[in-house]
């Protein structure tokens, strides 16, 4: 059985039968059967499909809104992720046509030569909690798009989602052995992958999750895309809107109770603007609401496990006693347990596990830089390598100190945002993944050559 227990109150919010080991093979089996099949629909149509998949689970949001809280903790008051489901499918909906197109080379009375782009065969999709159904759309549209058939094998967290994201598409007309989510234990999860189940795997979650997938897949050739953890820097230059950075970089570090793959957890503040910049984070976090995430005033939920606040409190702690400064007071809604009270940390330094370590938690440490070199070296001083958010007025220097920082996306002016037409990757410990835009398609897809020779 896989368990979800809710972090509003520990009880138990579903349980469910893990597949046999037996049932795996064989839905796998059906996925593989069903995806010539699917391949050969005209590509329209298998857009059209999946689009009414997408606008199905949109029609569910009022239920999916309070799922979500008893799940995994985000407050009601945000109101879902349809927004970016919806925006991410729709652009790759929009993009599949040329980014599966024939790289046509020659057509000529000697010759036909071509590149095709034809799906992988099975993808399987493991998705984290924190952002259910964006994390799993950015694979599960495209792999359908491109003709491959999907898995999906969501967290023990959120096992809701996948059953949603089923009752959707399904009911929009994409077959059971198109698209099917599963519970999976791990060890079976291995098992299939190991026994060459999948042509892809798009995995999304933390690096021991990640390293145990690279493991299963070794040998078989199978591509593995590999979005995992960050440990997301700002750096708020010396001509930097002070107010913009403060508003967005707090509510990058604390959104979802802090718990985004691309959460910023270290912010460098040009030394001149640091005070100012700490006083303005401090009223923003002071500001806060911690609660029940079904009350609309909730502004920040609980953690979704008791376990990940566990070791925010630990990585605190340690800084703490290791000469770190805490500016937030214990509010009276922290309960010890998934109920954490978020937390400015300054007096930090490199050798502090909360600024090594991905927190994954409301927790945010802001340090003094006394220029841009300082910065660039700090930022890259991790072995994460997801996003970094520069603050600046100028363009050519956020795009020169962009050039210096080993990262999957820089941002300028803004954090915490999955552009749809960027391929959303990392590097380091952040694995090697390459989601969405036109080199998403190419991950769900390999190239095939045609040379035909006419006389
Ligand atoms: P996790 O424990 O690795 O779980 C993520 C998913 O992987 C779940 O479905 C989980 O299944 C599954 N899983 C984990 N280990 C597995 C294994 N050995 N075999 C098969 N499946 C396995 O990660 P998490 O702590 O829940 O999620 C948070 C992490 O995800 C953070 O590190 C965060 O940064 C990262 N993340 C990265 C991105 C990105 O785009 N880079 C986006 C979101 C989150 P169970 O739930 O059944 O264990």
């Amino acid at each position: 059985m896989i368990r979800c227990i809710s972090p509003i109150d520990g009880s138990v919010y579903a349980e469910r039968p893990v597949l046999s080991a037996e049932d795996a093979h064989s839905a796998v089996a059906r996925l593989q059967a069903a995806q010539k099949g699917w391949a050969a629909r005209p590509l329209a149509e298998r857009i059209a499909l999946v689009l009414e998949g997408v606008a199905n689970v949109g029609a569910m949001n009022d239920e999916i809104v309070p799922e979500l809280a008893h799940q995994m903790g985000r407050p009601i008051r945000y109101g879902g992720e349809f927004g970016g489901f919806n925006e991410r499918a729709q652009y790759m909906a929009e993009i599949a046509q040329g980014a599966l197109a024939d790289i046509e080379i020659e057509d000529s009375d000697r010759f036909r030569r071509v590149i095709k782009r034809v799906p992988h065969g099975v993808v399987l999709v493991v998705a984290p909690w924190n952002y259910p159904y964006m994390t799993a759309i950015n694979t599960v549209a495209p792999a359908l798009i491109a003709g491959n058939t999907v898995m999906l094998k969501h967290a023990s967290q959120t096992p809701v989602v996948g059953e949603r994201m089923a009752q959707a598409f399904h009911a929009a007309g994409i077959p059971e052995d198109v698209f099917a989510n599963v519970c999976l234990d791990h060890q079976t999860t291995s098992a299939l992958i190991a026994a060459k189940s999948f042509g892809f795997v798009n995995f999304t979650g933390s690096v021991g999750g990640g390293q145990a997938i690279e493991k299963a897949a070794a040998g078989t050739f199978t591509g593995v895309g590999l979005e995992l953890g960050g440990k997301d820097p700002g750096y708020v230059c010396d001509d930097a809107d002070l107010d913009a950075a403060a508003d967005t970089l707090i509510d990058g570090a604390m959104y979802n109770s802090g718990q985004c793959c691309c959460g910023i957890e270290r912010i460098y503040v040009a030394e001149q603007h640091f005070d100012a910049f700490v006083e303005k984070a401090v009223a923003i976090v002071e500001g806060y609401r911690l609660g029940n995430p079904l009350d609309p005033e909730t502004t920040i939920g609980p953690m979704a496990h008791k376990r990940f606040a566990d070791e925010v409190r630990a990585q605190t702690a340690e800084a703490i006693a290791a000469g770190a400064k805490a500016h937030i007071a214990t509010f009276d809604t922290d309960d010890g347990g998934a109920y954490l009270t978020p937390q400015i940390l300054t007096n930090v330094t490199h050798d502090m596990r909360v600024m090594r370590d991905e927190s994954f938690g409301p927790v945010v440490c802001v340090m003094p830089v006394k220029d841009d070199a300082e910065a660039i070296a700090l930022m890259n001083d991790s072995s994460f390598g997801l996003t970094a958010s520069v603050w600046t007025k100028d363009t050519a220097r956020a795009e020169a100190i962009a050039d210096q920082i080993d990262t999957g996306t820089v941002f300028m002016n803004r954090a915490d945002y999955l552009d749809p037409a960027l391929c959303w990757t990392g590097c380091k410990d952040t694995g090697r993944g390459g989601g969405l835009s036109i080199i998403g398609y190419h991950n769900l897809t390999r190239p095939k050559s045609y040379h035909l020779k006419k006389a």
